[in-house]
């Protein structure tokens, strides 16, 4: 018997016998998630108090720990990557991806620096050239590997923010806001949540963002932007989270760029349209923007905790994120942390190069353009059966309405409780909306049949008088 838990810890590592297990756990997980309830059951849901616990005074057996974690805890999973979720904006999984993540956990690297992870540094390397090629972006982007878009967008609108105050002789970094000379961030109205957020968290203030109003499929009026100038950090959208919508970036990139104004694209999912020659007419002119951020979770279906900032100022960018330390050993090779607010990081980039790596140019087309496929015929099918499509589905995005409100939060309150798919709700031009995201490369044709064959029975079931009501007479 083990004497101390460092013994023990050896022997786990030896033995191997919980990563066996964990492995046929995963197993099971992935053989019967296509098939179960897309979202827990309320027997599931009950199930998770089991879980609840003093803190352990003394280890608890690694062997039972991942045996609750499977018993209680899978069933307690949305089926994300059963084909049949299609909540807010979130990709399946690449399976060469998560086999690389597995590897890449047993390495346990921390990546700021080429010198805690040389392999790590290298791939993002790769990675970097692969993207802009890929997104067709010129050859001064650089990429920064952080955990999301919110993230990245923060990375964006710093870089952006240090720029055109060192235009103006200022530097944010030393002298901060008091006393600066005053920049401006303008956005559509439709600008995703996040972007605001960083507004707030780099000291613009969310009062401060000069709105423009959108159009009804929620692209950023083009002839209402204001005149821009070199004080200006504007923020376009290359797709509107509901609608999946994309800017007129033709029009307003280049003008911006002759203004000196910085241009940071959201294109959070959308940005992916620019690797699909069937769909990159959507991103036609985003080259002349100065920043953009993607997820690798979204539409490339990497694991999750994968996004990127790409930038164009190098020095920008590495101005508004590097931090210092006499300990920190910079390398003539690539230190990922010059490009990330963060220190310690995990090796994220092995997934998103694996996800690059096993699918190809052809595998990127396939995965992107299929989604569109599969959006498309979700919503062709929803109109044969009577609903009505609010937006033009011009990349993965469907947003379905009822002129009675109530009668839309019902039909989403029924389809949740079936199981039988996810979808969630949202609002559009002030009125509720069910949202479907068509998002994973494992749902099929035959997924969204069956899907809309949920929508129908969750409409009929809405529309039923109310068993409960009672009955009047006369
Ligand atoms: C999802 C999303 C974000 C936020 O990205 P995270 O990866 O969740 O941090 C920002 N913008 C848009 C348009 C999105 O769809």
């Amino acid at each position: 018997m083990p004497t101390s838990i460092r013994d023990q810890m050896f022997q786990e590592m030896k033995n191997k016998r919980i990563f066996e297990q964990a492995r046929q756990y995963a197993y099971e997980y992935s053989d019967t998630i296509r098939n179960r309830e897309v979202y827990p059951t309320e027997d599931a849901l009950n199930r998770l108090e089991k879980l609840n616990s003093e803190l352990p005074e003394t280890p608890t057996d690694a062997e039972l720990l991942l045996e609750d974690l499977h018993h209680i805890g899978s069933p307690n999973t949305v089926a994300q990557i059963g084909g049949r979720y299609f909540g807010l904006v979130n990709g399946g999984v690449v399976p060469a991806a998560l086999a690389a993540r597995w590897l890449s956990d047993f390495w346990d690297q921390n990546t700021p620096l080429y010198v805690t992870s040389p392999i790590v540094s290298h791939l993002e390397q790769i990675t970097e050239q692969w993207l802009r090629q890929l997104l067709g972006l010129p050859d001064n982007i650089v990429a920064g590997f952080v955990s999301g878009s919110s993230m990245a967008i923060l990375c964006g609108l710093a870089a952006g923010r240090y720029r055109l105050f060192k235009n103006l002789n200022w530097d944010i970094n030393t002298q901060g806001f008091y006393g600066a000379p005053e920049i401006r961030i303008v956005a559509g109205r439709h600008a995703h949540g996040t972007v605001v957020k960083a507004a707030a968290l780099l000291g613009f203030g969310i009062d401060n963002i000069q709105w423009v109003d959108c159009d009804e499929q929620g692209r950023i009026k083009t002839e209402e932007i204001p005149v821009l100038d070199d004080r200006t950090l504007l923020i376009l959208q290359a797709g509107n989270v509901n609608s999946g919508a994309f800017d007129d970036f033709s029009t307003i990139c280049k003008k911006a760029k002759d203004a000196g104004s910085w241009v940071h694209i959201d294109g959070a999912f959308g940005l992916w349209a620019a690797a699909t020659e069937k769909l990159n007419h959507l991103t036609q002119g985003m080259e002349d923007a100065n920043s953009f951020s993607v997820d690798g979770h979204k539409t490339l279906n990497t694991p999750y905790d994968n996004g990127v900032i790409l930038c164009g100022d190098q020095e920008a960018l590495v101005k508004a994120l590097q931090a210092s330390g006499a300990y920190i050993l910079y390398n003539e090779k690539r230190d990922g942390m010059m490009y990330t607010p963060e220190m310690s990081r995990r090796a994220r980039v092995v997934e998103l190069w694996a996800t690059l790596k096993y699918l190809g140019k052809s595998g990127v087309d396939e995965l992107v353009y299929g989604l569109h496929q599969r959006a498309t015929q979700f919503a062709e099918e929803l109109k044969a059966e009577g609903f009505t499509v609010l937006n033009d589905v011009v990349f993965n995005q469907i947003l379905v309405g009822f002129d009675d409100e109530t009668l839309t939060a019902q039909v989403i309150e029924n389809i949740q409780a079936s199981r039988e798919c996810w979808v969630g709700g949202g609002s559009w031009h002030g009125k509720p909306v069910i949202r479907i995201s068509v998002c994973s490369w494992a749902t099929t044709k035959e997924d969204i049949s069956r899907c809309v064959d949920a929508f129908v029975s969750a409409r009929d079931l809405s529309m039923e008088p109310q068993m409960s009501m009672p009955v009047l007479s006369e």
